[in-house]
């Protein structure tokens, strides 16, 4: 039997899938990859991802500011996250919003306070935030901390690759921690050590296509297929079979994105 494998975290909406999106979710399905969320950049840019999800059932989306548009749009008001999430039922959460001062696009305060207001739409919302932490670890924890401070709210640290310290406050604040290709790098001993001591409950999976491809398409454009080979370098990180990862990474997904009915139960 095929497993049950969501791709959490990709990007359909990039040119690099225009006009293949049929195609790539048959690859995706083939490989046992069978639901997905396409995550938003920019709000600016939702109806595009609109318009992928009214085209395709098996696919979701999110909505928020991507902390390398934060420059771009550094005004989307709370409200206006909070209208476009719950207006729509295939947008099933918020972001990616965080922090990134690798490529440092936007100056640091203008993305924590594009940040902010995303954390306030997902504790408004209960929706979970995706969070995109890049080369930031100390300021993220002390936003985490800050904020959950004020009222709890879902959120995931998508494509993980920060250090240690971070991953431990997000599972303490009730987060959960999402692995893509990085995982399966041979450079990452220190990623699949993280992971191997996150709880099993906490556990994602991702591409971020087209982004990160994992060998052996490395260097090549990722896609949603390839989540795959993720999912069986954290079986065995977790010194378990596919099949439990599978299952496993896929409860924990309908949990967090409590708005998508499950279909394995349906
Ligand atoms: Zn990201
Ligand atoms: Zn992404």
């Amino acid at each position: 039997m095929q497993p049950f494998i969501v791709d959490s975290h990709c990007h359909l909406d990039f040119p690099d899938f225009e006009g293949e999106h049929e195609a790539l979710i048959a690859r995706a399905k083939d490989a046992g990859v069978q639901l997905f969320v396409t995550i938003s950049t920019y709000v600016s840019r939702i109806e595009r991802l609109k318009t992928i999800i009214r085209a395709h059932p098996e696919v979701y989306a999110s909505v928020g500011t991507h902390p390398l548009s934060a420059g771009d749009e550094p005004d989307v008001p709370t409200e206006e996250l909070v209208r476009l999430a719950e207006g729509d039922e295939k947008i099933v959460a918020i972001g990616e919003a965080g922090l990134d001062y690798h490529y440092d696009k936007a100056p640091h305060d203008v993305q924590a306070a594009v940040f902010r207001r995303h954390i306030a739409a997902a504790r408004e919302t209960q929706l979970p935030l995706v969070i995109h932490a890049r080369d930031a670890d100390d300021d993220m924890i002390a936003i985490l901390e800050e904020e959950s401070g004020k009222g709890a709210f879902p959120f995931i640290l998508h494509c993980f690759s920060s250090g240690r310290g971070l991953a431990e406050v997000g599972v303490a604040l009730g987060g959960y921690v999402s692995f893509s290709g990085i995982l399966t790098f041979r450079s990452s001993d220190e990623i699949r050590s993280i992971a191997s001591d996150v709880p099993m409950e906490r556990l994602l999976v991702e591409t971020d296509a087209p982004y990160l491809a994992p060998p052996p398409h490395r260097g090549k454009r990722n896609e949603p297929a390839f989540v795959r080979h993720t999912a069986e370098v954290l079986a065995e990180v977790k010194g378990v079979d596919l099949e439990t990862i599978a299952k496993t990474t896929s409860d924990n997904f309908f949990r967090l994105f409590a708005k998508i009915p499950d279909p394995r139960h349906a």
